[in-house]
C-alpha cells in the first residue's frame, strides 16, 4: 500500500538518508511535501525526482529561486515560516521531522496537532517544548516515533516491556572526535577538527554537539520527556565504536540492547516501516570483525554539557529551552570563527544562570518566546566576550 510522506529538512544528512530509503522503495510512497531553510536548486531537483506536490523554503527570499528551478513542473512552491507549518499541517502518513534546531519546532507541532506519525529527528524541538509537545502528542493522539539512533534504540528494547519495570536507560555516547583531547587542546580545537566525527557522518551543527558532549546532553533531556522513567533512571555511558545505539535494564536485572551499523538509515528505516520492518542496504555487523566493544563513563570536567542538561531538568521551567537556545548560538558563533570551543559550554552556562528564575513555557508561543529571549542574552554575551 501507497503511503504518504512529508519529509521537512530534506536537504540535510538526515533528509539525504530517508530520501536514499524512500528512492530504493519507489512503490511504497507518495510524496507529499519537502522542505529546506534555502537551497532551493537541491530542493528542487528532490521535489522533482520524487514528485513531491509541494516544495518549500523557510527563508523566503529562496522563493523566486525555488520556483524558477521548479519551473514547468507544475510542483507548488512556498517560502517563510508559515508555509513550513502549513506544509508540515497537510495530511501526510509519515512526517519525518528533520529541521535542524528549535526553527523546526513549529512545523512539528503543526504534524502533531493533526494526530499525525512523526519520525522525529529534529531533537531540538523536543528539548525546547517537552512538556508542551508531549501534552500535544496525547491530546491530539499523535504518534512520535524516536529517529535519533539512542532513542530509537530505547524504543526498540522497550517495545512489549512495561515502562514501570525499567530499572535504567543508558543512553551510550561515542565521545565524538576530541574525546581524548586534553583542556589545553580542547581550547584550541577548531571547526574542522570539531565535525570530524570518528564514526558518524552528520549535519554541522550536530556533529559540533557530538564534540561537546552536548548533544547527549540534549538526548538526555529528549530521553528525559520520551521515556518517564524519572532523572535517576537515565544514564550514559562513553562507547566509542558507537555499535550498541543504547540499552535498557529491567528490574530483574536483565538489559536489552540494540546494535547497529553507525547509519542513520538503520533508525529511520525502523520509523518508517514501524511497526514492520525494510530492508536497507547496510552491510550485516560484523562484530568478530569489530572485535571489541568498551565503555567509559563520561568525563564531565573536561565536556560540562551534560551536567549542563541534568542540571536543566532539574531546574525545569525555562531552562531547557533556554539551554538550546544559548547553545544553537554558541555552536553557530563557533563554526563561524568567533568563539572558543570551551566558550561554546560556558556560554550556555551563563546564559543558564541569568535566567535561573523564568518559568515554565505552556504554549508554543511562550516557548519560541522563551527561545528567542535565550537567544538574545547569549548573542549579548557573545559581544561582550568575543573571542575569549
Ligand atoms: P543538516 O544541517 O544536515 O540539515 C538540516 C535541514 O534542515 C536542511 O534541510 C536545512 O535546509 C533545514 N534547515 C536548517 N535550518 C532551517 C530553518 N531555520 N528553517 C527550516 N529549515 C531549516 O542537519 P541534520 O544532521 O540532518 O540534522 C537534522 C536534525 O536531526 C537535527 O535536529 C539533528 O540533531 C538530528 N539528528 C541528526 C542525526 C544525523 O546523523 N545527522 C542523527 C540524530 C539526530
Ligand atoms: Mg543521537
Amino acid at each position: 500500500m501507497t503511503r504518504v510522506l512529508t519529509l521537512l529538512g530534506a536537504t540535510g544528512s538526515i533528509g539525504a538518508s530517508t530520501l536514499d530509503l524512500v528512492r530504493r522503495n519507489r512503490d511504497d510512497w507518495r510524496v507529499e511535501a519537502l522542505t529546506a531553510q534555502c537551497s532551493a536548486a537541491e530542493l528542487a531537483a528532490l521535489a522533482i525526482e520524487f514528485g513531491a506536490k509541494l516544495a518549500v523554503v523557510g527563508d523566503e527570499t529562496c522563493l523566486p529561486e525555488l520556483r524558477e528551478s521548479l519551473g514547468n513542473s507544475g510542483i507548488e512552491a512556498a517560502g517563510g515560516r508559515a508555509a513550513l507549518v502549513e506544509a508540515a499541517a497537510r495530511p501526510a502518513d509519515m512526517t519525518v521531522a528533520a529541521i535542524v534546531g528549535c526553527a523546526g519546532l513549529a512545523p512539528v507541532m503543526a504534524a502533531v496537532e493533526r494526530g499525525g506519525t512523526i519520525a522525529l529527528a529534529n531533537k531540538e524541538a523536543l528539548v525546547s517544548a517537552g512538556e508542551v509537545l508531549m501534552q500535544a502528542v496525547a491530546k491530539h493522539g499523535a504518534t512520535l516515533l524516536p529517529t535519533d539512533s539512542e532513542h530509537n534504540a530505547i524504543f526498540q528494547c522497550l517495545n512489549g516491556n512495561r515502562i514501570d519495570d525499567v530499572a535504567k536507560i543508558t543512553l551510550t555516547a561515542s565521545g565524538g572526535p576530541l574525546r581524548t583531547w586534553t583542556q589545553a587542546q580542547l581550547d584550541a580545537a577548531t571547526p574542522a577538527e570539531a565535525v570530524a566525527h570518528p564514526n558518524w557522518s552528520m549535519g554541522a551543527k550536530i556533529s559540533v554537539d557530538s564534540a561537546t558532549m552536548m548533544n547527549k546532553g540534549l538526548e538526555y533531556i529528549e530521553a528525559y520527556h520520551l521515556f518517564p522513567v524519572g532523572l535517576d533512571r537515565l544514564g550514559i555511558v562513553i562507547h566509542p565504536q558507537s555499535v550498541i545505539h543504547s540499552m535498557v535494564e529491567f528490574r530483574d536485572r536483565s538489559t536489552l540492547a540494540q546494535l547497529g551499523p553507525s547509519d542513520m538509515r538503520v533508525p529511520i528505516a525502523s520509523c518508517l516501516a514501524w511497526p514492520q520492518r525494510m530492508e536497507t542496504p547496510l552491510a550485516p555487523l560484523d562484530l568478530a570483525a569489530i572485535g571489541e566493544l568498551t565503555f567509559f563513563p563520561p568525563d564531565e570536567d573536561r565536556f560540562p554539557a551534560t551536567r549542563l542538561a541534568r542540571e536543566a531538568i532539574r531546574a525545569g521551567g525555562s531552562a531547557p529551552a533556554i539551554l538550546n537556545a544559548a547553545n544553537e548560538v554558541a555552536v553557530a558563533a563557533f563554526l563561524a570563527g568567533q568563539i572558543r570551543f570551551t566558550r561554546i559550554a560556558a556560554v550556555v552556562e551563563e546564559t543558564l544562570a541569568r535566567n535561573n528564575d523564568a518559568p515554565r513555557p505552556t504554549s508554543l508561543e511562550e516557548v519560541l518566546a522563551v527561545d528567542q529571549s535565550g537567544r538574545m542574552q547569549a548573542m549579548s554575551l557573545l559581544e561582550t566576550n568575543a573571542l575569549v
